[in-house]
């Protein structure tokens, strides 16, 4: 008997379980997770900091943000799970002119889309925050008390778990290797379709684009030339007959978008985490600093004290192996900022790296693949995966259920965007 379910979500990290409760939640349960790991987490969401904040600069992510933002602070009711929200907040400090119009702008914006809690700070009040801080070149800052941290793996836990509570199954160890698109066979006329040998022979002449299907018996792998419709996905446990597929897929989207024909622009970016050793030479508590001058950007996670930058120099590629000389790097730009810091200990070997999924435009892909009926993205965080992640799944769940959410206007986030030169441009990416 062939295995059946009305949507197949591919991955299980914070976003595929967060489409998973969604979906459930709104009456849609006949709904498999396939994720090729043992366990749940292993990709980003296992690996990040665990940021959320409403301090972005463009509409849709203070949108997503603000919407998120409230889930997480009664997520542990309404979810039946914690997910650890801690409203520490975010405390942006600048060093010149530009950070101060560009936090201005941001605040005006984010104020006019009901984000009506940031406040301005002087170098007198963030050093009330943090008395260690250097401040001689710090003009000002912003902050928001409602941003804060949550606990990514129990976020993405909370969401699975209440899912399966309502039905939604959830394999592990099982990897998608092909998705079938078997267009619409009996619907379209016979000149609209091309057999799999017709295509192939043409792609060997290097007169087709790449649109191919995988698995199913031979007499099956017909597609349609444009207008395709998923009807299956082909698993290391064997085909998967569905109609509705989400590619939850993070850094590793564009494959599986691939296995349709879909072009999807995500690429992986290495991003380096350094904690110290503990360190009770700061408060126990104060918010995310983030220091405008380098990006530097640095939190409390329990007794020591966790380090981030975004290295420049860092170039997309599946590279999450820790690299040594990034400590050097990091410690000097800490030290700069906060002179105490010179004496934290650091462990290379407690250091670690993961991927961003990374977009051209920096925000998130998120809607159905324009030529492939059933297929949806959503990808492309660039960073903000587990900040959004109870947005995204709504906003997926309700175009996926309704063809439209009333959460943000969808459209912006549509892959089509890149083609038809829609570009978003979020500058406020840690
Ligand atoms: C160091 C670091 C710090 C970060 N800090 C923050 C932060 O402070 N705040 C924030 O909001 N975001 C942060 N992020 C980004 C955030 O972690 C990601 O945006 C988010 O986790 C993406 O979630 P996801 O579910 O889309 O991807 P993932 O968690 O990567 O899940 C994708 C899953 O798909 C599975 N998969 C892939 N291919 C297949 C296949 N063919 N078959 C089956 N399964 C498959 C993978 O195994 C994986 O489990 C950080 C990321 C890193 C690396």
């Amino acid at each position: 008997m062939t295995e059946t379910a009305d949507v197949v979500i591919i991955g299980s990290g914070i976003v595929g379980s967060s489409v998973a409760y969604h979906l459930a939640q709104q009456g849609c349960t006949n709904v498999l997770v396939l994720e090729r790991e043992a366990h749940q987490g292993k990709g980003s969401t296992g690996k990040s900091m665990g940021g959320v904040r409403a301090q972005f600069s463009t509409p849709v992510n203070i949108q997503m943000s603000k919407y998120s933002i409230d889930f997480f602070s009664t997520f542990d009711e309404v979810v039946g799970h914690p997910a650890d929200y801690r409203a520490h907040g975010y405390l942006f400090c600048a060093t010149n002119d530009n950070h101060l119009a560009y936090l201005k702008v941001n605040r005006e914006r984010q104020n006019a889309l009901g984000v009506t809690n940031v406040d301005w700070v002087s170098p007198e009040d963030i050093v009330k925050i943090v008395p260690q801080l250097r401040v001689d070149d710090i003009l000002g800052g912003t902050f928001c008390p409602t941003d804060g941290f949550v606990d990514p793996h129990s976020v993405m836990m909370g969401f699975m778990l209440n899912a399966r509570e309502r039905g939604v199954r959830l394999w592990l160890d099982t990897r998608v290797t092909g998705i079938e698109v078997n267009g619409y066979a009996g619907i379209l006329p016979a000149t609209a379709r091309r057999s799999l040998a017709e295509i192939n022979k043409l792609e060997l002449a290097g007169k087709a684009e790449p649109f191919r299907t995988s698995g199913g018996p031979a007499a099956e792998r017909e597609v349609a030339d444009r207008g395709g419709r998923v009807s299956g996905v082909m698993t290391t446990r064997g085909f998967i007959s569905t109609r509705v597929v989400v590619n939850a897929a993070g850094a590793w989207a564009a494959e599986v978008a691939k296995m349709a024909g879909a072009e999807l622009p995500v690429e992986p970016l290495r991003r380096q985490l350094v904690p110290t050793e503990p360190f009770d030479q700061l408060p126990k508590r104060y918010p995310m600093v983030i220091d405008m001058s380098t990006g530097f950007h640095f939190r409390r996670e329990g007794k020591g004290i966790l380090l981030a930058w975004n290295d420049p120099k860092e170039t997309p590629g599946f590279k999450t192996d820790f690299d040594e000389t990034f400590v050097e790097k990091i410690l000097t730009h800490a030290a700069s900022r906060v002179p105490v810091l010179a004496e934290a200990e650091v462990n290379p070997r407690r250091a670690w790296a993961g991927l961003y999924e990374m977009t051209p435009d920096h925000h998130a892909i998120i809607g159905p693949a324009p030529d492939i009926n059933g297929l949806y993205f959503v990808n492309g965080f660039s960073g903000h995966g587990v900040m959004h992640s109870p947005a995204s799944g709504r906003i997926a769940a309700d175009l996926i259920l309704q063809g439209h959410s009333d959460l943000i206007q969808t459209n912006q986030l549509s892959v089509e965007r890149f083609k038809e030169g829609r570009l978003l441009e979020e500058t406020a990416v840690l």
